[in-house]
């Protein structure tokens, strides 16, 4: 990429009204009030200093089309549509994100513009359409713009079901002023953050094989045996997953006492511990185990190894589920080593009769610097028989590395209690670069991205593909973006599902 060029931004607001509102948030200069109606918003788009702007805004208020916005809510338009067709806005989601932490109710949808005062059967024509307000201007504002990169704000004045003239009509105009007022810093923040960029996409990134083993253990299941299907605690660490499942039919407990007589639960991907399979039994649950292989694999080496005399050290994180469910295999023979302290500090009964595992989703640096420590105290130290941290964990981490590198700030996709992603906000971190864990595109921050040229992205194990497309798409939505995919090495692990649910 080129020197940073500063971008030209300008937010167009159409009344008097709101244009006092509204302009207390910005900086001085960036607001433009172009007057009402669809002849002053073209007339305005053909001139400075929307003519010649690299990113266009528009905030103002507008009549609600669907019955449950209110006044004060905010819709942050994903398309603009009018009479010369539609406009699309990919920047949207980063804009409600920032106008939510600011603390307003905001929708994201279609606005649609009307060339006239919309009421009664017009309302309904529009709604039909799914779009969520309508107002007089976005759409000649910004079909008429010279640039693709155009957001909307729009504060809902009247309701679908309270529309025009009423006595309430000032209180409700006074709200949605009051709103537009707090939407400047957000729509500030838009435009410092619009720009050029180029996104380095880390591969391989997204779902790996266990992840999508066990996604697909709990819709056949629900397909096959129906609602409710329980899950005991998340199937995997992402809250997408989950909140999707659950509109699926899906129900996600802690332990199995929430589960009713003859229900039918999902063990997790983490795995469990043999206390948990034995109160299933005992209790007559049907058990579909969505323990990755890979997880198992350490389980049956934990047992060999202990079974043969050992003291095996477990290097993971404490109060992790698969932790909890590895380490309580032999429970009396395995300790918990966190971090190099816990390594010098360790006891065992025997040091010629030690061995370790891992947790499989850690730093591959961070285990490799305990176990010089475990080796160096216990010199008969025995290694896992398969790899410890698994394939997946280890492609990402080296995936990152190579994007990081040349990131001015990277962006991991995944959620809060994730721990490959969290190793990967951590490896980058380590690299020198700004690392930020995200759920998705609405937790950015457009600070964040205010003048960096060049982001990296990739997304932990658990988190799906399609967040990435998103958040790809909606920084495209601030400027043009140069998407290049730095891919070190491919994946074919698959997985076959348990019997319980196999198609044969
Ligand atoms: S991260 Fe590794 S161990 Fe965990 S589910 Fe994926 S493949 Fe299995």
């Amino acid at each position: 990429m080129g020197p940073h060029v500063s971008t030209r931004f300008v937010t167009c607001v159409p009344s008097r009204w709101e244009a006092r509102a509204f302009t207390s948030g910005m900086p001085p200069g960036t607001v433009l009030r172009t007057g009402v109606g669809p002849a002053a918003a073209r007339r305005a788009a053909g001139r400075p200093p929307v003519h010649g702007a690299d990113a266009v805004a528009v905030a103002g208020i507008a009549g609600a089309l669907r019955a449950d916005l209110r006044a004060g809510d905010v819709v942050v338009a994903t398309e603009v549509r009018g009479p010369q067709g539609s406009v699309g806005c990919p920047s949207a989601p980063l804009l409600a994100g920032e106008l939510r932490r600011a603390g307003l109710t905001v929708h994201l949808g279609a606005v649609t513009s009307s060339g006239h005062v919309v009421s009664g059967h017009g309302r309904a024509a529009h709604a039909a359409g799914g779009a969520l307000c309508v107002d007089m201007e976005t759409a000649w504002l910004l079909t008429g713009a010279p640039t693709p990169y155009v957001c909307a704000v729009r504060v809902v004045a009247d309701t679908a079901s309270s529309p025009l003239l009423r006595p309430a009509t000032l209180g409700r105009l006074r709200t949605a002023l009051r709103t537009l007022a707090r939407t400047g810093p957000a729509l500030s923040a838009w435009g410092r953050a619009a720009g050029e960029r180029e996104v380095l996409l880390a591969g391989p990134r997204s779902f790996c094989a266990g992840v999508v083993r066990a996604i697909d253990v709990v819709e056949l299941a629900l397909a096959q045996r129906g609602a409710p299907i329980y899950v005991r605690k998340q199937i995997v660490h992402n809250v997408h997953v989950v909140e999707d499942l659950r509109r699926r039919g899906a129900v996600f407990v802690e332990e199995l006492e929430e589960v009713p007589a003859g229900g039918c639960v999902v063990f997790s991907a983490h795995g469990v511990a043999p206390a948990v399979r034995a109160e299933a039994a005992a209790r007559g649950l049907t058990v579909i185990d969505a323990t990755c292989p890979l997880v198992s694999k350490v389980h049956a080496d934990v047992r060999r190894y202990a079974d043969g005399g050992d003291t095996v050290l477990f290097i993971g994180h404490e109060g992790h589920e698969e932790t909890v469910g590895t380490m309580n295999e032999r429970a009396g023979r395995t300790l918990l080593v966190q971090d190099v302290a816990d390594a010098e500090r360790v006891e065992v009964p025997d040091p010629d009769r030690v061995s370790y595992q891992t947790q499989t989703t850690l730093s591959a640096d961070d285990v490799a610097r305990v176990v010089d420590v475990l080796r160096e105290r216990f010199p008969k130290l025995r290694a896992p028989s398969s790899d410890g941290i698994c394939y997946a964990t280890t492609n990402r981490q080296r995936a990152l590395q190579a994007v990081a590198v040349d990131s001015e700030l990277v962006l991991v996709l995944g959620s809060e209690n994730s721990s490959n992603s969290n190793r990967l906000v951590e490896l980058a971190e380590r690299l020198g670069r700004p690392a930020r864990l995200i759920n998705d595109a609405t937790d950015i921050h457009l600070d964040w991205l205010a003048g960096v040229r060049t982001v990296g992205v990739t997304a932990g194990a658990s988190a799906p593909p399609a967040l990435v497309d998103e958040l790809v798409s909606a920084l495209g939505g601030l400027g043009p973006v140069r998407v290049t995919d730095r891919t070190v090495t491919t994946e074919d692990v698959h997985f076959t599902v348990p019997k319980e649910v196999r198609v044969s």
